[in-house]
């Protein structure tokens, strides 16, 4: 193996092998949360023009200026809180590369990042190439049919070595929406600490209970300093293949995410930040459609789910479901040992539906071994023919 001994511990990707197996089936593909339409018209328009009007050239490496401001304004009119677009805000190659320009810019060797798991999987690899240590703390399924954590398992997680908190919310792959209440906990803890908190905040607009509105843990009291927001226009416009994201932070913070940022990648394709600046200025409307053809599809794939015979966990955000799969999987005859890796490549395999294997998003994979997560970002079409096909399950 020519791999570094770095990154060798992490493998490959569960998105690039669970996307290839539905190929390689002929699969609806409800693993890698991608959708399979087209992003809207606005954004591709002013991409177009903007290659057309001669913007080839490298980016400035925070950004675009006219991105930077949309990012600021839209940040504004969601929190009420004033950024300066060109010392807080730095646009990134998605919201990877945010991640990674966030945790390899701000953590040294030696420190520790406490990380909720499950966790979208870049982060542990990041915390490892930083040189940093990780902490985990477990969300299980809690009394609402959704998933919370303990607030003692939290607080022994800190130590005098707690650098950051990483923090998703909505949460990939749980679709939890944190709640004031669990924020301000956080909070509490990371200024008692005088930790950073850097906040996946890519699915802040994929929200579907009223009651459950997403909050900035940023906005918090004492956050604003110590927080490191990333977003990207991929989940929030049906754009995950535009790679746009962005850190908002304030300049000392700022400062760290740049001086990883300008060697990762240095400056972010220059057309798609123009078409990702028209989409955010005017995405209301795409927003408002989206999250309104997501919950029809949540609804629809949660009820065959659990006729099927699945345990469905509440899904109040993102565009995820989680289930358990034991009560089906147990009856199929797949052997005495079926865990989420089994069921997963059985159902992609014979069922011909694709769904994600939770484990790998656990550092202790044991903790993920009975869910299964689908994506339900898709045409209402495929959500009726995966359906179709997970039906003959009970039959
Ligand atoms: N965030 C998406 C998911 O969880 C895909 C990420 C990726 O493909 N790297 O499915």
């Amino acid at each position: 193996m020519a791999v570094s001994t770095k990154l060798a511990p992490f493998g490959t990707t569960i998105f690039s092998e669970m996307t290839r197996l539905a190929i390689q089936h002929g699969a609806v593909n409800l693993a890698q949360g991608f959708p399979d339409f087209d992003g809207p018209e606005i954004a591709k328009k002013a991409g177009i023009d903007a290659i057309n009007a001669g913007h080839s050239q490298y980016a400035r490496m925070l950004g675009v200026p006219l991105l930077n401001k949309a990012i600021g304004d839209a940040w504004t009119r969601r929190t009420g809180f004033h950024v300066d677009p060109d010392t807080h805000i730095t646009v990134t190659s998605g919201c990877t590369e945010a991640i990674a320009a966030t945790l390899l810019g701000l953590l040294s060797p030696g420190d520790e990042a406490v990380i909720f798991e499950p966790f979208y999987d870049s982060y542990r690899a990041c915390v490892a190439l930083a040189g940093a240590t990780a902490r985990y703390v477990t969300l299980r399924p809690d009394k609402g049919n959704g998933f919370g954590f303990d607030e003692a398992e939290l607080r022994a997680a800190f130590t005098d070595k707690t650098r950051m908190v990483l923090l998703n919310t909505p949460h990939n792959p749980t679709g939890k929406v944190f709640t004031a209440a669990e924020l301000s906990l956080i909070a509490e803890l990371c200024v008692k600490h005088n930790a950073l908190v850097m906040c996946d905040e890519v699915y802040e607009h994929l929200t579907y209970d009223p009651t459950l509105p997403h909050i900035s843990i940023a906005t918090l009291p004492g956050m604003a300093g110590r927080t490191v927001t990333l977003g990207s226009v991929g989940k929030s416009y049906n754009l995950t293949g535009w790679k746009v994201g962005w850190a908002i932070a304030w300049p000392e913070l700022t400062a760290g995410v740049r001086a990883a940022h300008q060697f990762l990648t240095f400056a972010t394709a220059t057309p798609m930040q123009h078409g990702a600046a028209a989409i955010i200025n005017n995405g209301e409307e795409t927003i408002s459609k989206t999250r309104a053809m997501f919950i029809a599809n949540r609804d629809k794939l949660a009820e065959a789910l659990s006729e099927i015979g699945f345990h469905v966990f509440r899904s109040d955000g993102t565009y995820f479901l989680m289930v358990d799969h034991t009560p089906v999987s147990r009856g199929l005859g797949l052997g005495g040992d079926v865990d989420d890796q089994v069921f997963c490549r059985w159902l992609t395999e014979h069922a011909k539906v694709a769904a994600i294997p939770p484990s790998v998003f656990y550092n202790t994979p044991a903790n993920g071994r009975s869910f299964a997560r689908f994506a339900f970002c898709k045409k209402p079409d495929t959500i009726d023919e995966a359906i179709r096909r997970l039906r003959k399950l009970t039959r």
